[in-house]
């Protein structure tokens, strides 16, 4: 009997963002392994017998590679372990999940996934900008400013049409980003947001327009993790953000698990 590898969406950084599904398999791990982004409360809540092991990631360092990663996943399942393999937003979307998957599938380990709230859309939503919107944008996409390979071959032509573009991985990258999309007919004064650490305490976000926000972000120093949003949606987030109802960014804490635990038991 072979144990079972749960792949499982951590959110975009506030850990209360989990699934109620996921925390189930956080509570019922007896293998975790975890990347840089997950928040330190979701890695608290595995049994305190549970092996946790940190395969983190921060741009330019992994020390472990993701053959070992893969590896590691299929041997413990082999040992009759529970193993959840927690990462950050949805585990399909730009996180390798599919990689390993394909490698626990051709291991012959059975495998769950626990899909999550993904940045590219929790980070826009919690900073009040809707991706879609009646009347302003029908139609999104999510785009990585860090390629493997560091090859470019994205349809910017394609790219430039669409209402808004999500940009993940992209701060480094935003100044080549915004090159293509304006040498494809974007026009230079779309708006754009960039949210830096967002739904975690911290959470900034600068704004501008495509030919301004390069020069804004470099300014205010903004670092990873953050998302970058691109399209009129981003005008938005003023009249959310002004009406009484909206939450105030400034005044948002942090949430903690022990709500999270009562709010499901
Ligand atoms: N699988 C993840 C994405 C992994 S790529 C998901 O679905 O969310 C990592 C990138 O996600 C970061 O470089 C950043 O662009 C974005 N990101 C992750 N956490 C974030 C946060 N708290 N605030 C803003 N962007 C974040």
């Amino acid at each position: 009997m072979t144990g079972k590898v749960y792949l499982v969406g951590a959110g975009p950084g506030d850990p209360q963002l989990i699934t109620v599904k996921g925390l189930w398999c956080l509570h019922h791990a007896d293998v975790l392994l975890y990347d840089r982004l997950v928040a330190p409360e979701l890695v608290e809540e595995v049994p305190a017998a549970a092996e946790c092991i940190y395969v983190g990631k921060s741009p330019g360092r992994h020390p472990y590679s993701q053959a070992a990663i893969n590896a590691i996943l299929v041997e413990r399942a082999r040992c009759r372990n529970i193993v959840v393999r927690l990462k950050g937003g949805d585990p399909f979307v730009f996180g390798r999940g599919g990689e390993e998957a394909q490698a626990l599938a051709g291991a012959g380990v059975p495998f769950e996934v626990v899909p999550g709230v993904t940045s590219a859309l929790g980070v826009p939503a919690r900073a009040g900008i809707p991706v879609t919107h009646r009347g302003v944008s029908a139609t999104f996409a999510v785009l990585t400013g860090h390629q493997a390979g560091g090859r470019d071959d994205l349809n910017w032509e394609a790219l430039a049409q669409i209402d808004t573009l999500v940009i993940l991985m992209g701060v480094k990258r935003l100044p080549h980003v915004i090159a293509m999309l304006v040498a494809h007919g974007r026009d230079p004064q779309t708006p754009v947001a960039i949210v830096e650490r967002g739904t975690l305490a911290g959470e900034r976000v600068v704004s501008g327009d495509l030919g301004s926000i390069a020069g804004r972000a470099a300014a205010a120093g903004i670092c990873s993790p953050a998302t970058v949003v691109i399209g009129d949606v981003v005008r938005l987030r003023e009249s959310l953000f002004s009406s009484p109802l909206a939450p105030s960014i400034p005044d948002r804490q942090p949430s903690t698990l022990p709500d999270l635990q009562s709010a499901i038991s």
